[in-house]
C-alpha cells in the first residue's frame, strides 16, 4: 500500500508527526506501549491527560507529544477481546478515529502500535487484518490526503505478520 511500512522497534522513537497510543479508559496511563509513551514524553503528557477526563473503547483524544520526537499523541482505547462480533468493529474504528483526527490536525505521518493485542489479548493475525484493512479504506475514502502511515511492531511475531497482511492485501 502506498505510503504504509512495517518496523521493528520502539514507537516512542517514531519521528512521525504523531503516534498512537493504546491507552486505557482512565487516560491515566498504565502498562505495554502506554507505559513507554508516558515514559519518554515526561509528567506533562499524564497532566494533559488526565484534565481531557478520560476516553471511551474505540474513540481517539489527541494531546501534544512532550519530550516525545512525535509531535502529538493520539490516544485510542481498543476493545478488550471478548470473542463477540462487536470487537473487530470496536477496533477497527480506533484506526479510523486516529486517522480522522489525524488529518483533522493536518498531520501527514502516523505511527500505530498493533492496538489491542498485548494485554487486551487480541489474536495478533486478527488485529492485523483489522488493522491494514482500516488503512486501506480510510486513504481509499480520503484519495487527497496524503499521509504515511507507520505500523510498529515490538516483536517479530508482529512484524511478520503485518508483513504477510500487508503483501496479501489486494489495492
Ligand atoms: P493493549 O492494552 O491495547 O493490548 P499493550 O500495550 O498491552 O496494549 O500492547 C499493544 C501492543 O503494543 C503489543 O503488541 C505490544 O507488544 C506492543 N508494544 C509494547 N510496548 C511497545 C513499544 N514501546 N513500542 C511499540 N509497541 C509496543
Amino acid at each position: 500500500m502506498k505510503d504504509v511500512k512495517v518496523l521493528l522497534g520502539d514507537i516512542t522513537q517514531s519521528e512521525c508527526d504523531c503516534i498512537v497510543n493504546a491507552a486505557n479508559k482512565t487516560l491515566r496511563g498504565g502498562g505495554g506501549v502506554d507505559g513507554a509513551i508516558h515514559r519518554a514524553a515526561g509528567p506533562g503528557l499524564l497532566a494533559e491527560c488526565i484534565a481531557l477526563g478520560g476516553c471511551d473503547t474505540g474513540e481517539a483524544k489527541i494531546t501534544k507529544g512532550y519530550n516525545l520526537k512525535a509531535r502529538y499523541v493520539i490516544h485510542i482505547v481498543g476493545p478488550v477481546y471478548s470473542g463477540s462480533a462487536n470487537d473487530a468493529a470496536l477496533l477497527e474504528k480506533c484506526y479510523i478515529n486516529a486517522l480522522d483526527l489525524a488529518k483533522e490536525h493536518d498531520l501527514h505521518s502516523i505511527a500505530f502500535p498493533a492496538i489491542s493485542t498485548g494485554i487486551y489479548g487480541y489474536p495478533i493475525e486478527k488485529a492485523t487484518k483489522i488493522a491494514v484493512d482500516a488503512v486501506k479504506v480510510w486513504k481509499e475514502k480520503n484519495p487527497t490526503y496524503p499521509i504515511k502511515v507507520d505500523f510498529y511492531c515490538f516483536s517479530e511475531r508482529a512484524y511478520a505478520q503485518y508483513v504477510l497482511t500487508l503483501k496479501n492485501t489486494k489495492y
